[in-house]
Formats: structure tokens, sequence, C-alpha cells
């Protein structure tokens, strides 16, 4: 991981939060690369979830909301962890990661467990504590409040989804390993309206999907797994929970977890709100409808990409670090290299370079070695380098250099932007 955090910040993908005040602990900034890789994550998960289903619509709703969906979701009551200190040491733990009764850091002896609600609070208008509100700390519940307007304003046939992605808060008692666990993050979630008899379908395949998501984008099947939460340890509204889980530097974690949430949210809004949150068939039957929820966070995602594209490998007899990623994730699609500085080499380079930049995000770069340059765009796994030199123009082609096995093709310029479109989509 220091290796990852390092490189992170050596080329601008992920930066230590407020570092020139000497930072906020676990808050990370995105950088100029870190913002293209992640957008393209979201825009992965966009287009796959909802771009190409006819049955899945988006949404983008806000951040703070009544407190009372808050209030009606549980998180008011049940969104609590079990806080333990040491009174020696003073380290603060989750209770669930403590075993027997001692602390772990000292072996000091550890206060007694309490509830801590992990939503961040804060006041709406000038009066301090009279109109409370709170940081979202799931999207989720943004859908199940809209559920009638969707269905109000659209065509939506059951079974369809509502799909979000959008900052999640909370204020985690030990977040940590770099983005894996933060105070703020962004989620993609999907709630997945279904007949009740159809649900437990429903959540088989979501769950494939899910885990197949992550592999369709690079991530390495080996390192990659579905583990099914024990009957017992299930949230007081899931009848089914099966995380989709990565093996980080820091051992097997949670990239996402998909849910049967049953009916329990739709009907506790009705409760709460006094609407009715039915869904009417074709026959006129009003139906109360399970759903099945993909919900994972983004930036874990990112890191376990970043995580699973690293490499380090060599270039000749030099050593190289690379990222191998999908072609899809990768910040910078192409690099447009002149190999010398001068006429008409340059300026066929930038010519070139103009005609590739609003399509994808391309960089032109003519500074340094050859060796240099590609070593710069492998680090921030650019799969493509385009080199131009005087033999090129002779022929009206440039070279396209490959990222992952470094071979070289010889490509008509006039052909170019369909060559590259054909392997970046
Ligand atoms: P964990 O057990 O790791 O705390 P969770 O089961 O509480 O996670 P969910 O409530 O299911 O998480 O949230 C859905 C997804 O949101 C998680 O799978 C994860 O990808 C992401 N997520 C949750 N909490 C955080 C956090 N503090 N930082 C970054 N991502 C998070």
């Amino acid at each position: 991981m220091r290796e990852i955090v390092a490189l992170c910040k050596r080329r601008g993908l992920i930066f230590p939060g407020s570092e020139i005040y000497g930072g906020m602990a676990n808050t990370w900034d995105y950088g100029p690369y870190g913002v293209l890789l992640k957008n393209n994550v979201k825009r992965a998960w966009w287009e796959d979830m909802v771009m190409k289903r006819a049955d899945v619509v988006g949404l983008d709703s806000s951040i703070l909301m009544n407190p009372k969906v808050w209030e009606a979701s549980g998180h008011l009551k049940e969104f609590t962890d079990p806080m333990v200190d040491c009174k020696a040491c003073k380290k603060r733990f989750k209770g669930d990661d403590i075993t027997g009764d001692k602390c772990p850091a000292c072996g000091g002896e550890l206060t007694e467990a309490k509830q801590f609600n992990l939503m961040f609070k804060t006041n709406v208008g000038p009066v301090d504590g009279e109109n409370i509100a709170y940081l979202r700390p799931e999207t989720a519940q943004g859908i199940f409040v809209n559920f009638k307007n969707v269905l109000d304003s659209t065509r939506v046939k059951m079974p369809f989804g509502i799909a979000q992605i959008g900052k999640a808060f909370r204020n985690e008692i030990t977040p940590g390993n770099f983005t894996f666990r933060t105070l703020e993050f962004e989620q993609f979630e999907m709630e997945y309206f279904v007949y009740p008899d159809k649900a437990d379908e429903a959540f088989s395949e979501w769950t494939q999907a899910r885990l197949g998501w992550y592999i369709g984008l690079g991530i390495n099947p080996s390192k990659i797994k579905l583990q099914p939460h024990p009957e017992s340890d299930l949230a007081h509204y899931a009848k089914a929970v099966t995380d989709v889980e990565y093996e980080f530097p820091f051992g097997w974690s949670e990239l996402e977890g998909v849910a049967n949430r049953t009916d329990y949210d739709l009907k506790q809004h009705e409760k709460f709100s006094g609407e009715t949150l039915r869904y009417t068939d074709d026959e006129g039957n009003k139906v109360e409808p399970y759903v099945i929820e993909p919900s994972g966070g983004v930036d874990r995602a990112t890191l376990a990409f970043l995580v699973d594209s690293y490499a380090v490998d060599k270039a000749g007899d030099e050593e190289r670090v690379v990222l191998r990623l999908h072609p899809r994730l990768a910040p910078i699609k192409v690099a447009i290299l002149p190999l010398v500085k001068k006429d008409p080499v340059a300026p066929k380079a930038k010519e070139i370079y103009e005609s590739l930049k609003g399509k994808w995000f391309v960089e032109y770069d003519e500074s340094g070695t050859i060796g240099k340059r590609y070593r710069r765009q492998d680090e921030i796994g650019t799969p493509f380098c385009v080199t131009v030199d005087f033999e090129n123009l002779e022929t009206d082609s440039v070279t396209v250099r490959l990222r992952d096995d470094m071979k070289q093709e010889v490509v008509a310029i006039s052909e170019l932007a369909n060559w590259l479109s054909s392997r970046l989509g």
C-alpha cells in the first residue's frame, strides 16, 4: 500500500486532504489524473447500470433531507457502532474489532462499549440546535423517498431500478487504509424493485452481475469473491446480503454489498410520511415491491482498480511502474510523443494531438527522452503512446506503442482515430 499511496501523491492521482495545513485525518483529494480515473469508474457504472439497460432510470437526490427520513429508515436509532476506549493508551476501537477484554494495542483495561451514531449532524439556519439536519450516510434513502415521483413521471414497469451516484458521510470510529474507509465518500447504489416472489431470483442475478462487472473491468478473478453474510449477522431489514470482496494488501474487504431489503424501506416511509408507496400492476392490483440493492463505494472501487492494476516489471534493462488499467478506466487514453522537437515532426505531432483531444483525454509531451516519457505514461496507465518521427512522416503514419506488452504498431494517420476508437470504445 505504501508504494501505491506514494505513486498516487507523486503522479497527481490522490493527495492527502488539506495538506498545507497539516492535513485532516482520513480525507483525501483526487488530483488531476485521479479525478479522471474516478470519473471513469463512475461513468462505467452509469453506462452499464443505467444507459445500457431499458429497466433502470437515474436520479440525483440531495444530501440534506428531512430528518424524518432517518427516523423512518431506522438510521437515527440503529446506525451505530459500539465504541470502546483503552483507559491506558487512550486508543479508540470499534467494539466489533475487539476479541477478549483487553486493549489490542497495549493490553490495558477497556471502557464499556458505548453506542455511537455514525451520522454527521448539522444545523439548518442561524440558530444552533433549532433545525437539526444530517448529512446522508447513504444515497439509498433518496431513492426510496422519490419512488412515487419516479412512478408518476416515467413509464417504468416492474421489475425496474432507480440508480444514483453521490456523496455519503459517516463519522467512522476507525477510518483508514487510505481511501478504503473515509468520513466522506461516494456511493453508487441502485434499488431494483421486483415482485416479492421474484426477489430471490433477482438477488442472485444481481450478485453475479456485480461480481462480473469488476472482472469485466480488469480485476483479477482470483482476487475477488462473493461473501454471503450468515443469517445471524443480517441487518434488521435484510433477508439476504452478499458482499463482493476484494483482496487488498490489508486483507479481504468489502467493495460492495448486494442486499435483499424486502419491502422494509417503502413500508417504513409509508408509515412515517402517510403517502402510499405501492406499484399498480396491469390488473390494477397494488403491490408492495421488494427491493434488491447493489450498493458500492466509488472510492473503494477506484482503490481496487488502482491496486489490482499496479505492477512493477522490466522495460529493457530498466524497472518500470505500470498501471494496467482497463482502457475504459485509464485517465489519459493516448499520449502524443514526437521523437524530436524539430520541424516538421513536432508540428505534425501537435496537429494529431489537436485532432484527437476533443474525443478523449489526450496528452502531448515532448520533454525528456522517449524512455522517460513512456515511463511517465506507464505510471498513470495510458494504454496508447503515439510517437512521430521523420520516417513516419514519409509514409503519413505514426507508431503506436502499447502499454502492456510494449509492442509497437505502425498506423496510417488517416486511420488513427478509428484504430483508437475500436480499442477505447
Ligand atoms: P463496512 O462494513 O466496510 O463499514 P458497510 O457494510 O457499512 O461497510 P454499506 O452500508 O453496505 O457499507 O455501504 C455500501 C458501500 O459504501 C460499501 O460497500 C463501501 O463500498 C462504501 N462505503 C461504506 N462506508 C464507507 C466509508 N467509510 N468509506 C468509503 N466507502 C464506504
